[in-house]
C-alpha cells in the first residue's frame, strides 16, 4: 500500500518523516523493511504483499522508538485487580438513544450549570475503535461533540494516517471505525481540571458507553481518561508504550491532541502509541475472527 500525499502531509505535519526509501516509485532496501517494518494498519493483514511503497514512519533524528510490540504487552494488574468500573444500575438497560438522552438530562453534578449542552460522544455506535479523552473544551461545549477545533483536527489527521475515521455514515469498513467519547460530559468551568467528583458522578456514562459499543481497543487521550480508566495517577508519558487492559479490553495510553499542540516534540511519541494501538486492534481481530 502508498500512503497519500495526503497522508505524508499529515505525518510530516506530526513532526514525522517517511522513510525516503519507502516514497512511491523509490526501492525498499530488505534489511531496512525486515528491521523497520511499520505497523499494519487495522484491518489490514499482517503479511501485506512487500514492496513498493510502503510507507515508513520514523521519529525524528534522537528521537527514541519504543517499537512496542505484541510480545511486550504489560498491565496494570490483572483483571481481578483492576477496580470495578462505576456502573449505575439505572442505566445498565439504556440502549444509544436512551442513554444520550439520559446524558442530556444529567444535573448531577455543578457543571451542568454552566454548560451550554453536553457532550454525548460521536462515531460509528459498532466501531471497533474507542477514543477516550478528557472534557469539552469550549469549542465542544458550542457545538456538542467531542474533540473539534484545532486539538480535533489533529485526533482526525492522526486517526486518517491510519485509514480510520470516526464518520458514522457506515461508509467505512468496520475496523476502520472509531466512537469518540470524552470522561466528563460537560465543559468545566474555564476549562478548570475537573474535580475527582466530578469525574466519579459522570463515569456511569462512559462506562454504559462501553459496554454498548464494545470496542476492541480503547485509545485513552490524556490524564484524565488514564485516571478514569485505569485508576491510576502515573503521568502518561510512564504509562505509553505499553497495553493495559480495562475490562479486559486492550487499553493504549497516550498523549491528549492538545497537549500534542503545547508539545510537538512528542508527536512522535504519539504515532508510535497509534500504531501500537493498530497492532493490538489488528491481533484483536485476528483473534475474534470476522465480525
Ligand atoms: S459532567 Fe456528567 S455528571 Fe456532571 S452534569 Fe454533566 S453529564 Fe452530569
Amino acid at each position: 500500500m502508498r500512503w497519500s500525499e495526503r497522508q505524508q502531509a499529515m505525518l510530516r505535519q506530526m513532526g514525522l518523516r517517511v522513510w525516503p526509501a519507502a516514497l512511491p516509485g523509490a526501492a525498499v532496501a530488505p534489511e531496512r523493511t525486515a528491521a523497520r517494518a511499520p505497523r499494519p494498519q487495522a484491518g489490514v493483514s499482517a503479511n501485506p504483499a512487500p514492496a513498493t511503497g510502503t510507507p515508513r514512519a520514523v521519529p525524528p533524528a534522537g528521537m527514541p522508538r519504543l517499537a512496542p510490540t505484541a510480545g511486550t504487552v504489560g498491565t496494570v494488574g490483572t483483571a481481578g485487580e483492576v477496580p470495578t468500573p462505576g456502573a449505575r444500575a439505572d442505566l445498565a438497560g439504556l440502549d444509544w438513544d436512551a442513554l444520550r438522552q439520559a446524558v442530556a438530562n444529567c444535573r448531577a453534578c455543578g457543571l451542568c450549570a454552566s454548560r451550554t449542552q453536553t457532550v454525548f460522544g460521536a462515531g460509528h455506535p459498532q466501531a471497533r475503535w474507542m477514543v477516550v479523552g478528557e472534557a469539552p473544551g469550549e469549542a465542544e461545549d458550542r457545538q456538542g461533540e467531542p474533540f473539534v477545533g484545532p486539538a480535533g483536527q489533529l485526533l482526525d489527521r492522526m486517526l486518517a494516517a491510519l485509514a480510520l475515521t470516526r464518520s458514522s455514515d457506515g461508509a467505512a469498513a468496520p475496523a476502520q471505525r472509531v466512537y469518540i467519547a470524552n470522561t466528563l460530559k460537560c465543559r468545566p468551568p474555564r476549562n478548570r481540571n475537573p474535580s475527582a467528583e466530578e469525574m466519579a458522578l459522570c463515569e456511569p456514562f462512559l462506562v454504559r458507553q462501553i459496554e454498548l459499543l464494545q470496542p476492541r481497543l480503547i485509545l485513552a487521550m490524556g490524564r484524565f481518561a488514564v485516571q478514569a480508566l485505569l485508576r491510576s495517577d502515573e503521568p502518561v508519558g510512564r504509562l505509553r508504550g505499553r497495553v493495559h487492559r480495562y475490562q479486559g479490553v486492550p487499553l493504549v495510553v497516550t498523549y491528549h491532541p492538545a497537549y500534542l499542540l503545547r508539545n510537538p516534540a512528542d508527536k512522535a511519541r504519539a504515532w508510535d502509541d497509534l500504531c501500537l494501538a493498530a497492532q493490538v486492534a489488528e491481533d484483536a481481530a485476528v483473534a475474534s475472527g470476522p465480525a
